[in-house]
């Protein structure tokens, strides 16, 4: 069989010109020199998250320049813990000794004919989308910020909207990772169905990714429609109509009012839907460029309008050279079946008074069910109820867990990369399949030299 040229590319950092680019190039040469010959760079710096809100307490970030200097790091120390692009909110990505930064491994291989694309684990989306597109292709979907990397993002099963589309991890077909005792191993979907489903949202906690590889289709281009003031009473009867009246729709709420702030509507314009008219289940259409948090400018926001363009620069909510959401703020999102979603809205609406004034905004999506054991939507379609707090830990600290109370009964699970409280025996419940993730683990890592605090008390403390 005929198999097209695989293409690698080792992609610098973004938004680079030229003349950043040949210095990048050159020193990227004389690192892999210079790899064989030095063990990974140590920086003891202190690191914050990209909001802010938490200082890693782990005192060494280690920057292998190659898989064999990752390696020797792993066999060499005792805790460590990869670090993507620090963009989530809790302790996930902390460690008591080393995070390990991937940057340096940032190789694209694209195989058009068995339509995946393999990325070094120090790949950001907003990397990766431009070549796969220029190449005439795309991914599934996308989360609402193209700033994270791959392997931090199947980490935590990170989605984006969609009845229809699985989250971030279910395009990963293969894994590459180095486990505790410095051994490489290599998972697919196709040979190691069974491991595999245990393993692509990973919580950082089987080794260190080395690789990911994704499932990708022929590019489309996606137009984006936004609407006003959704009144939540048609959310009761129409729920299913609304969220698949595009291939990714997204709700925003104030939770003040019964309605909807905002209806994100995306639809791929390979797909065929009823048109669009100025009204929509009783908001009508903006007549400009919206940001999801009323009051901020939509310079940072995908354009909308309903003007076609490519799916990268549509499907996130933010363009990738902008600060995404608001910049300092804090996030919290819960996952409920969608076949409970409307009473779940109204759960929460019920605590609006509580949330508004710590709110910027919240955000409703959808997601399909899917195999994966650690993922949110494990074995169900799923309606997210997203927070975008206002960095006042001390008032959201209390308003979570009224907030959980009120979302139990729809057995509630909390995003693994954002804030929540849920005690860790109700975490124990959600998750059927936890008990053997902690097997498989073990197995990868039998001293816990990949755990952290966040997985001591959050998988271990039941
Ligand atoms: C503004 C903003 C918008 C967001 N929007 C969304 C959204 O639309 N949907 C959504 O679901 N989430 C969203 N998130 C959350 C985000 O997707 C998650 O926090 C995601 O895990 C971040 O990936 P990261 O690369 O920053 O990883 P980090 O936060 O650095 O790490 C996350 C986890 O991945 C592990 N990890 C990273 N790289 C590796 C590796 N190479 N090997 C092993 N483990 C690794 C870390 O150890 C850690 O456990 C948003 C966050 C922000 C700040």
């Amino acid at each position: 069989m005929h198999h097209a040229p695989r293409t690698l590319y080792a992609v610098p950092c973004l938004a680079m010109d030229k003349r950043g680019f040949l210095k990048t190039s050159a020193s990227a040469l004389s690192g892999c020199i210079l790899s064989r010959m030095l063990p990974a760079q140590t920086s003891s710096a202190p690191r914050t998250n990209w909001s802010g809100n938490l200082t890693y307490s782990a005192p060494n970030l280690l920057e292998p320049g190659t898989v064999d200097e990752l390696r020797a790091a792993v066999r060499t120390h005792r805790h460590l813990r990869a670090l993507g692009s620090r963009h989530s909110f809790n302790a996930i990505a902390d460690s008591p000794e080393n995070q390990v930064s991937l940057h340096a491994l940032n190789s694209i291989d694209l195989d058009p004919t068995a339509r995946t694309v393999t990325v070094g684990a120090g790949i950001r989306y907003g990397d990766l989308a431009p070549v796969i597109d220029t190449r005439g292709f795309a991914l599934h979907n996308l989360a609402s910020l193209p700033h994270i990397s791959v392997a931090g993002a199947i980490a935590t099963a990170t989605h984006g909207s969609g009845l229809h589309n699985g989250n971030l991890a279910t395009a990963a077909s293969a894994i590459e990772f180095v486990a505790a005792n410095g051994d490489l191993v290599h998972l697919s979907r196709s040979a190691d169905a069974e491991p595999f489903a245990g393993a692509a949202v990973h919580l950082g906690a089987l080794g260190i990714l080395t690789r990911v590889t994704l499932d990708v289709q022929p590019t489309y281009q996606v137009a984006q429609t936004v609407y006003l003031d959704l009144p939540f009473a048609v959310l009761e009867h129409h729920c299913e109509d609304i969220f698949t009246s595009g291939y990714s729709v997204s709700l925003f709420t104030d939770w003040q009012r019964g309605r909807a702030t905002q209806v994100w509507i995306k639809r791929r314009t390979d797909q065929t839907y009823t048109a669009l008219g100025p009204e929509f289940f009783g908001a009508h259409r903006a007549t400009e460029n919206m940001h999801p948090i009323l009051g901020h400018s939509a310079e940072a926001c995908t354009e909308q309008m309903g003007i076609p363009g490519p799916w990268y620069e549509r499907l996130p909510h933010f363009k990738m050279n902008f600060t995404p959401s608001s910049g300092q703020e804090l996030q919290t999102e819960y996952f409920v079946p969608f076949d409970r979603a409307y009473a779940a809205i109204r759960a929460v609406e019920t605590l609006r008074d509580q949330i508004t004034p710590h709110l910027f905004v919240t955000e409703l999506r959808t997601i399909a069910a899917d195999n994966l054991w650690m993922s949110m939507a494990h074995e169900r379609r799923s309606l997210a109820i997203h927070f975008t707090w206002k960095p006042e830990w001390p008032q959201v600290r209390t308003i979570l867990p009224q907030i959980e109370a009120r979302l139990r009964p729809f057995e509630a699970r909390p995003h693994w990369a954002k804030l929540f409280t849920v005690p860790p025996t109700q975490l124990d419940a959600l998750y059927p399949r936890l008990a053997d993730f902690k097997t498989l683990a073990a197995g990868y890592d039998p001293d816990g030299k990949f755990r952290n605090p966040f997985l001591a008390t959050n998988l271990y403390g039941a």
